[in-house]
């Protein structure tokens, strides 16, 4: 059975060419960039290209990248660094309530160690309301923290504004961005952030290698301590096969990206048209037009997501139900609750994310299958006979 990959969100296929320029770097470049010579050096200059291909497709300066060891990493790094570092200027700290488990983990552990964090609500579409930022901003607040885009029902935030916002107020300002470089326009300068995350695999780079971007002058304190790598900001050798993929991912991504996204836009929008039509009691999760060109978010009434997502991986299509590191967890998304989702109908919840290799004939198998799915599911449905 040909098997169907719609769940891009949580990791890509390595780009045949990314692995192609990672190989070297496993055999016969393998020195360590620490090392003076020629092995070691070798390692070290084609490091400094990548980082400027990662640099070049966020319009930072290639010293202003740190690499990590992924989206996760560089999340942890921004908000625990920056509320470190200026703990004698304030304890506060500003996030929104649908963020990414490394970002609302981190808040959490930090108020456990004496940190304010407010989390601030969003609408039914998941926008954080910008205004709301301004008002939560008081003198002891040192960072904002707002992701680019939601991982799970693809709102693109309106981060330029908050942006302005931070930079009037003086505080940091933070974006999660790992489901959004590679796949729409990011430019840290348009933004106007100072910190932003990003992660290879999501991208069609390799998986445990990502960058936190920090913008010259940012005040945040390493927490890997050891060796002077990274400029002394991250201890550990370099994993340079990663990091060499994901310079090459980034260079493709910034030459594919704006077709790419054009051509993705146009199949989401069929797979939505598609499936309102065709199943009734359904409903988009997120924003129509503020939103990833790659996410499809819906909730069916009187289905379980899970229910779904096994019945679609029977037929060989392979999606999720929310974000894959909670799709493991029966507890409804904390981000579809935050839109004010109902739990009954957030459990019936279907994540399809779309990519390089997703083409119209996915889009219409899922159209055949799906509606199928759900007619037998519901037939069998406890929820649909005690609403009848
Ligand atoms: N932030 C967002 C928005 C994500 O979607 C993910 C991955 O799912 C991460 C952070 C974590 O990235 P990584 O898997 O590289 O640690």
């Amino acid at each position: 059975m040909r098997r169907i990959y719609l769940d891009y969100a949580a990791t890509t296929p390595t780009h045949p060419e990314v692995l192609k320029a990672m190989l070297p770097y496993f055999s016969e470049a393998f020195g360590n960039p620490s090392s003076i010579h020629s092995y070691g050096q070798e390692a070290k200059g084609a490091i400094e290209e990548a980082r400027a291909k990662v640099a070049a497709l966020i319009g930072a300066r290639n010293e202003e990248i740190v690499f990590t060891s992924g989206g996760t990493e560089a999340d942890n790094f921004a908000l625990k660094g920056v509320a470190l570092a200026s703990e004698n200027r304030g304890n506060h700290i500003i996030t929104s309530s649908i963020e990414h488990h490394a970002v609302l983990e981190t808040c959490k552990f930090l108020e456990k160690r004496g940190f304010l964090v407010t989390y601030l609500p969003v609408d039914e579409y998941g926008l954080v309301e910008p205004s709301d930022v301004k008002k939560a901003i008081t003198d002891k607040t040192t960072l904002i923290s707002v992701m680019h885009a939601s991982n799970e029902i693809g709102t693109i935030e309106p981060i330029t504004e908050i942006g302005r916002i931070a930079k009037e107020a003086e505080v940091y300002f933070h974006t999660d961005a790992v489901q959004t470089v590679g796949h729409i326009p990011v430019d840290v300068n348009e933004l106007g952030v100072d910190l932003l995350s990003i992660s290879a695999h999501k991208l069609c780079g390799p998986k445990g290698v990502g960058a936190l971007y920090i913008r010259k002058g940012t005040r945040l304190i390493s927490f890997m301590h050891g060796g002077e790598q990274e400029r002394r900001r991250r201890a550990s050798t370099e994993n340079v096969p990663g990091i060499i993929g994901f310079g090459t991912a980034a260079e493709l991504a910034q030459q594919e990206m704006s077709q790419e996204a054009q051509r993705l836009t146009y199949l989401r929008d069929q797979l939505v048209k598609g499936l309102l039509e065709q199943i009734d009691h359904i409903r988009l999760n997120g924003h129509s037009v503020k939103r990833l060109p790659n996410n499809v978010n819906v909730s069916v009434d009187f289905v379980e997501g899970e229910s779904m997502l096994l019945n679609l991986d029977l037929e060989g299509i392979c999606a999720s139900t929310g974000s894959a590191c909670s799709s493991s967890s029966l507890e409804p998304s904390h981000v579809l609750l935050a839109l004010g989702v109902p739990p009954e109908q957030a459990h019936g919840s279907l994540r399809l994310t779309l990519g390089k290799w997703t083409n119209e004939e996915d889009i219409g198998r899922v159209l055949e299958v799906l509606p199928r799915i759900v007619a037998k599911l519901r037939a069998m449905s406890p929820l649909l006979k005690s609403h009848r």
